[in-house]
């Protein structure tokens, strides 16, 4: 019997007219040189599956995993192949098909941290006390000495991750306090110009607490209350992108309620990945819209009354793939972080291909991710630039890491992170 696909996806699979105008802005393609690790040819592999020309087999699986779903392809395409959907449909039906294939340990550590972690977040805001209490203990260290854990590439990586921080819990007495939990409002600061809903995360909770902190920060001090509703949960991406498409719809769904129940227009994300999974999975209502906080800051009002300390240094951008190839906002970045006086803001050369983070892919595809990591660590210390700011999580740590394997003292962060830093916000 043929696999099943969506009568959606024969359809837009068939806009394909094998131009090969997307085929220069494949990150594989250009590293592989293989037809079959490029747009053009993985839509014809997936259209041979529909016809029944070709198996579903490991092989056709490795094409599908090699993809970044970067989606530079979808953005250079003139007959707008919606390639991003066609790809996670046919990684839904790989892991229906799973069973007859190679089920690897890989996948299956996967599937329990998507169903027990990330699907849960509020079990990251329970590990963050220990994982502060480890790194501060140099517990991580001490066990990196351990011979086969020390060569384990993700404990590697957490090992680096910088000191986690606590949640904003608002100014007392004149200082910047933090607790245990985002506090459900962060009301304005003086004039009142508005009320936005804020996008937490899921990993995000422990390793970049800093970013959501700063936007809330920034945000008040522009005069807009920030709610944060305890009740909203992972948005999906990497389920969506792993082909667990019914639990990202369900994950969408609680977001969905959560904020429609808050009656706020605006629902900021701060992670560009998941501002694409919340924009394209629906949880914005007819009455709201998700944007992004490079985006929402630049048009905001208020800048007149807070003051913004003057930083003389080179600033590095780089441009998410999400933000770039789908939200198409990569312009805000830099807009936000020119308000900072004395910066020189420079843009990390080959913006336009990816840095091969792509939600788990460094794990999983790590000669492809490493390679295109090179390329953009290369261009970055050519810079001589102290800092680096991205917008997705990520991409940030990916690049941190790279970095720090390296030696180089560069720092990576968020840009409303630096901004919020020279307004004066200390945790
Ligand atoms: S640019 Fe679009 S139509 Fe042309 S080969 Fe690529 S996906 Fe197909
Ligand atoms: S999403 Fe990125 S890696 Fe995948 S085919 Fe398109 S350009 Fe290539």
């Amino acid at each position: 019997m043929l696999p099943k696909f969506s009568k959606d996806f024969i359809n837009e699979s068939n806009q394909c007219v094998s131009c090969g105008l997307c085929l220069p802005q494949c990150p594989t393609y250009r590293l592989l040189k293989s037809e079959a690790d490029s747009p053009r040819g993985r839509i014809a592999l997936m259209n041979g599956i529909v016809n029944g020309r070709i198996p579903l087999n490991a092989r056709f699986a490795l094409h599908m995993d090699r993809c970044l779903t970067c989606r530079a392809c979808e953005a250079a395409c003139p007959n707008n192949v919606p390639y991003g959907r066609l790809i996670d449909e046919t990684r839904a039906l790989i892991a229906n098909h799973s069973k007859s294939l190679v089920v690897t340990q890989k996948a299956s550590v996967r599937s329990v941290l998507e169903k027990q972690l990330l699907a849960r977040p509020v079990r990251f805001d329970r590990l963050r006390q220990l994982f502060y209490f480890i790194q501060k203990s140099g517990g991580l260290r001490w066990l990196q000495k351990l011979n086969q854990l020390g060569k384990n590439k993700l404990f590697k990586f957490i090992v680096q991750l910088p000191l986690v921080k606590f949640p904003y819990a608002g100014t007392v007495d004149g200082m910047h306090a933090s607790g245990n939990h985002w506090r459900e409002i962060y009301p304005a600061e003086g004039e009142k110009r508005g009320e936005v809903g804020l996008f937490l995360g899921c990993v995000a909770r422990i390793t970049d607490a800093a970013t959501l902190n700063s936007s809330i920060y920034v945000l008040n001090r522009l005069g807009y209350t920030v709610h944060v509703p305890p009740d909203q949960t992972c948005c999906g991406a990497l389920h969506q992108h792993s082909g667990a498409l019914k639990q990202a719809a369900s994950l969408a769904q609680q977001n969905k309620s959560v904020f429609s129940g808050l009656k706020v227009n605006t629902i900021i994300s701060t992670a560009s990945g998941c501002g694409v999974q919340l924009l394209e999975s629906g949880v914005a209502d007819e009455h709201s819209q998700i944007i992004d906080i490079s985006r929402f800051l630049t048009a905001a009002e208020g800048w007149e009354s807070v003051e913004i300390a003057p930083l003389l240094q080179k600033i590095l951008v780089h441009d998410p793939c999400s933000l770039r190839n789908v939200l198409r906002d990569q312009v805000y970045p830099y807009k936000l972080i020119a308000r900072i006086p004395g910066v020189q803001v420079l843009s990390l050369p080959g913006n336009d291909q990816c840095c091969g983070a792509a939600g788990t892919y460094f794990m999983d595809q790590p000669e492809i991710a490493n390679s295109l990591l090179e390329s953009k660590l290369s261009a970055a210390m050519d810079s001589g630039a102290r800092y680096l700011v991205t917008s997705n999580i990520g991409c940030a740590m990916h690049i941190a890491n790279g970095l720090y394997e390296k030696g180089v003292d560069m720092e990576v962060l968020h840009p409303v992170t630096l901004l919020a830093r020279q307004m004066g916000l200390e945790l």
